[in-house]
């Protein structure tokens, strides 16, 4: 008897774990766009349009494969909804009884198939470089979980950048040499961009009429919704920005959205990109002496070093991990997360640009948007869910522990060994926002101050008691002890002003 096969919006490889496993000739793959994935939180229209094409250009490939192919669109009469709805009408319509999937991205998902009165053979996905059996044996016995020491052991397992046994060039990690403040200009015309064909077209306007009052901006939509595209892009990024990727990795500029970074997220999360093939390609460009080591380095690293650690984290964390909250912190978002409305420059171009693009680069996401959530203690349930909604990018697996670990320390300190929080310095040094911004970021307190400045040092008081005695902030809390006493009153009343505004 013939078995369903599930193939969901982020599992667009042809050798899909369920697909590998199944038989063309007698095995029914299902696909289906519902409005409970479309919906769960309210996704930016162009996140739901780029998976849904994507979705229906493998569907046809598969089918020009050989495959038989039930695909549901959304706005089919029948749909029933939801994927484990769609696969009993399935199984209703074909007389199958078993389901073969891969294992989805998210708990949510994966608790609702478990649910499902059909038999289910969930097989991991191994679309990645490791395995939760080798991370978790990794991580047992062990202190800290530190991203640098599991990626170590990544590039012995692959051989990227090897030397023998040693590193390439004698080091792990070029880190330091890719923190240079913004250029003055940037001599890359951005990312590879496609006209969007008739499928995307198609979907466009669909998207349109079902969720264009959801934040961000649908059109123009220009991303790549098939394997050929995303490969095109790919290329177009190693060759004429990684060169430069490392050295402007952690910058930010008014006028220039993307700078050297690669946009190919939303392609390897979907399943159009294979992270080695992505590596090795990276790795290429190093040997024929196109880019130097740190930029090639520094990109990999994200890539089986932190994409995978993220991974890993989140499956070995469980369910709740997305509900952590180890300080506590209660405040809502800020309406101005939704509309750009702020007078702070950093913070209005970051989500503008995300509503504009459904893209921010790391540090935006990093020092601006979580930054700012951090300091001002905003719940991070919220800020997670934020972050779930806007980006094109975004999956439960890789978003929560880069919202909840990495950017809000609501895991306490699993990824993060002490909070990503910074003044306005920090941002002034890698970016050309605070020319341009109503606040003046050398000013510590009075009306003009720079809210960072305020906020940083009203969190680090609000917390002394929890990281205090953390080693790599003892110099931190030195300056702040040393501080005069009416100094500190003023900062810290100003910055209570300004968390009341806020609400
Ligand atoms: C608060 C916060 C939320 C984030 N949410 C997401 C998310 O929902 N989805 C997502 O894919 N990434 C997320 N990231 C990681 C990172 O910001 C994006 O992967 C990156 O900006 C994607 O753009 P790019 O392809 O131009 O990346 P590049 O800067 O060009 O980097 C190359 C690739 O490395 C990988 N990568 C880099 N950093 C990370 C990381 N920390 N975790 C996992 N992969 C990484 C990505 O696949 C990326 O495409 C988040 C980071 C932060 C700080
Ligand atoms: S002055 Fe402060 S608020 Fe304004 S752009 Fe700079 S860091 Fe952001």
């Amino acid at each position: 008897m013939s078995r369903l096969v599930l193939v969901l919006g982020d599992q667009l490889t042809d050798t899909v774990a369920a697909l590998a496993a199944s038989d063309k000739d007698s095995d029914i793959v299902v696909m289906a766009e519902v409005s409970d994935e479309a919906t769960y939180v309210q996704h930016h229209p162009k996140k739901i349009a780029f998976i849904f094409a994507a979705m229906r250009k493998f569907a046809k490939r598969l089918r020009d494969d050989g495959w038989d192919v039930r695909y549901t669109q959304l706005d089919d009469s029948e749909n029933a909804g939801s994927i484990p709805g769609e696969l009993l009408r399935r199984a209703e319509e074909t007389g199958a009884s078993e389901v073969i999937a891969t294992q989805p991205g998210e708990w949510r998902l994966i608790e609702a198939l478990e649910d499902m009165p059909l038999r289910l053979t969930m097989l991991p996905d191994d679309r990645f470089v490791s395995t939760q059996e080798e991370f978790d044996a990794w991580a047992e016995g062990r202190k800290a979980l530190r991203m640098e020491y599991f990626y170590r052991d990544m590039r012995r397992k692959t051989g990227l950048l090897m030397d023998g046994d040693q590193p390439e060039g004698g080091k792990w990690n070029y880190d330091a040499e890719n923190r240079k403040p913004a250029p003055e200009d940037i001599a890359f015309s951005g990312p590879m961009q496609f006209t969007p064909d008739d499928t995307v077209e198609e979907v466009l306007d669909l998207v349109e009429a079902r969720f264009g009052n959801s934040f961000g901006q649908l059109r123009p939509f220009w991303f790549a919704t098939d394997q050929t595209q995303a490969r095109r892009a790919l290329t177009h990024f190693i060759t004429y920005a990684l060169p430069r990727f490392g050295d402007f990795q952690d910058a930010m500029m008014n006028d220039n959205r993307f700078l050297y970074h690669a946009l190919i997220s939303p392609y390897l999360n979907v399943g159009l990109l294979d992270p080695m093939e992505v590596c090795r390609a990276a790795e290429e460009a190093y040997k024929d002496g196109h880019a130097p080591l740190n930029a090639v380095e520094g990109f990999i690293r994200q890539i089986i070093g932190w994409r995978e650690y993220v991974r890993r984290i989140y499956f070995r964390e469980g369910p709740d991990y997305p509900r952590r909250n180890a300080l506590n912190h209660q405040r809502k978002l800020p309406e101005f997360y939704w509309t750009g409305e702020t007078d702070m420059n950093c913070l209005s171009k970051a989500i503008t640009q995300t509503a504009e693009e459904a893209y921010a680069h790391h540090i935006q996401r990093l020092m601006v948007t979580g930054n700012f959530a951090l300091l001002a203690g905003i719940n991070p349930h919220e800020v997670h869910e934020w972050y779930l909604r806007v980006y094109i990018d975004a999956f439960e697996w890789v978003e929560a522990p880069n919202v909840i670990g990495m950017s809000q320390f609501a895991d306490d300190g699993i990824i993060a060994s002490k909070p990503y929080v910074s003044s306005g310095a920090y941002i002034n040094r890698m970016s050309d926002y605070c020319k341009s911004c109503r606040y003046k970021v050398n000013d510590k307190t009075g009306p003009d101050a720079c809210p960072f400045n305020l906020l940083y040092w009203q969190f680090l008081d609000r917390h002394s008691e929890k990281f205090s005695g953390n080693q790599r902030m003892n110099q931190i809390y030195a300056n702040w002890r040393r501080m005069d006493e009416d100094r500190k009153k003023t900062i810290l009343s100003e910055a209570e002003a300004f968390l009341e505004n806020l609400s």
